[in-house]
């Protein structure tokens, strides 16, 4: 990682690797989910996520790389925390607080590495890139806003 081109063909492998454990994990916090509407946000990232992973290979395609992840340390951790809020939260509007809080500390995780790509990308004049990226970053502030008010709607029902 010489240059900011090797750091950013670094953070793109880093960011790779985390879409994809993302990918792993968002059917076990919809099954888990006992709002419907939660349910539905999990799924709809999910399929979000697909498409983030697609554009990511076109990112690689443009570096000329194959496309390969490099263990993310941070989503890992990120994704550790949120295992064990599953597994000790009681099922219900807990674990739904729990599992939404969880999931914005992956959705924030990802806006700030999106954020810092895409402006490398725009001063290593990558134009494409840049744009592809800016299409993940849409959809992860777009979840994060959703998760935001479902959370909210949860509290309100249960103070109601
Ligand atoms: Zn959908
Ligand atoms: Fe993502
Ligand atoms: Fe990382
Ligand atoms: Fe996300």
């Amino acid at each position: 990682m010489k240059d900011l081109e090797g750091l950013f063909k670094h953070f793109v492998k880093d960011i790779y690797y985390a879409e994809k454990q993302v990918l792993k994990t968002l059917p076990k916090m919809a099954r888990k989910a006992t709002s419907e509407d939660l349910k539905e946000a999990f799924e709809h990232h999910r399929e979000e996520t697909e498409e983030q992973i697609e554009n990511l290979e076109k990112v690689f395609e443009i570096l000329g790389l194959k496309p390969r992840g490099v263990t993310c340390d941070a989503i890992n951790g990120i994704l550790d925390e949120g295992k064990e809020i599953m597994e000790e939260a009681e099922k219900g509007d807990t674990l739904d607080a729990g599992m939404i809080a969880a999931a914005q500390a992956v959705e924030h995780y990802e806006i700030t590495r999106y954020g810092t790509m895409i402006s490398w990308a725009q001063t290593l004049g990558m134009t494409e890139a840049a744009e592809l990226l800016q299409k993940n970053l849409d959809q992860e502030y777009a979840a994060d806003e959703k998760l935001s008010k479902l959370g909210e709607d949860s509290l309100n029902r249960e103070a109601a």
